[in-house]
């Protein structure tokens, strides 16, 4: 990923990805109006925000697309492996589902994120898109898979086709986990080599969430995946980190749009 700047509001977008024909971004937690510990683009009104500041902050990232608060679809996000279809009447509404899918252009999805796996999906060739969010638990219920499917079944994507893009999230090196975190890593993806770091016994294994889901996309015939290299517990500067803050902190956004006209 690199970084980009509109005005005063920087965000990151995929570098080996064709902007001109979509329009994506992850925003960071700069170019905003809030105050510590949400200082200062947090998108989230699930956190003890202010209202007003949040929708002020809205205003700002979304209206990069030139969308605001209620021209987005947002996704009510329950840590699962649902993937919804949704088109501009579902604008302002929140669908309950880790998974968004659209192909309709002037559509603009967006999710929130502080550590989970912010997973962006494109077919060129189909022209749709898809935005998923996914923690530990989406991690190893497949979610991408599942938006990789639903892309074929709905669309008549081909996996070959597609683009991936795994945005910023806890890195393995500051991801320790616990059972049942372990066990269930183990059970969905085997002994893979890399996947839980650490010796069992004397320190905790860390997880690597981005290795995992791109074995995930792996898995589902995704081939072309970009990766951002940024921890979001490690640079707590540039972004929101639920485990570093230890739940005191914000939501960064992304965001995701087929341009009308293109
Ligand atoms: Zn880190």
């Amino acid at each position: 990923m690199h970084e980009k700047q509109t005005g005063s509001l920087p965000y990151w977008q995929f570098e080996s990805w064709p902007n001109g024909r979509l329009h994506h971004a992850v925003f960071t937690r700069q170019g905003g109006v809030g105050y510590p510990p949400f200082a200062t683009l947090n998108l989230s009104v699930s956190v003890p925000d202010d209202k007003e500041t949040v929708y002020a902050n809205r205003r700002l990232a979304y209206g990069l697309l030139g969308r605001d608060t209620h021209t987005v679809v947002h996704a009510h996000l329950v840590h699962g492996n649902g993937v919804a279809v949704v088109t501009q009447a579902d604008n302002g509404t929140w669908t309950q589902a880790d998974g968004l899918l659209t192909n309709e252009p002037g559509c603009a999805l967006t999710m929130n994120f502080a550590d989970c796996v912010p997973i962006f999906l494109f077919d060129p060739v189909q022209q749709v898109i898809g935005l998923g969010h996914a923690g530990w638990q989406g991690t190893i219920k497949d979610l991408p898979g599942a938006m990789v499917q639903q892309m074929i079944a709905t669309f008549g994507s081909r996996s070959g086709d597609l683009l991936a893009g795994i945005g910023p999230c806890i890195g393995v090196c500051c991801y320790e986990v616990d059972e049942p975190v372990i066990s269930q890593v183990r059970e969905r993806f085997g002994r893979v080599e890399g996947l839980l770091v650490g010796q069992e016994g004397k320190a905790r294994p860390h997880l690597d969430l981005v290795r995992a889901n791109q074995l995930n996309l792996e898995q589902a015939g995704v081939d072309h995946i970009e990766t951002s290299g940024l921890c979001t517990a490690c640079r707590t500067d540039l972004f929101f980190s639920h485990r570093a803050e230890k739940g005191h902190t914000g939501r960064f956004g992304a965001v995701m749009m087929i341009p009308i006209g293109e």
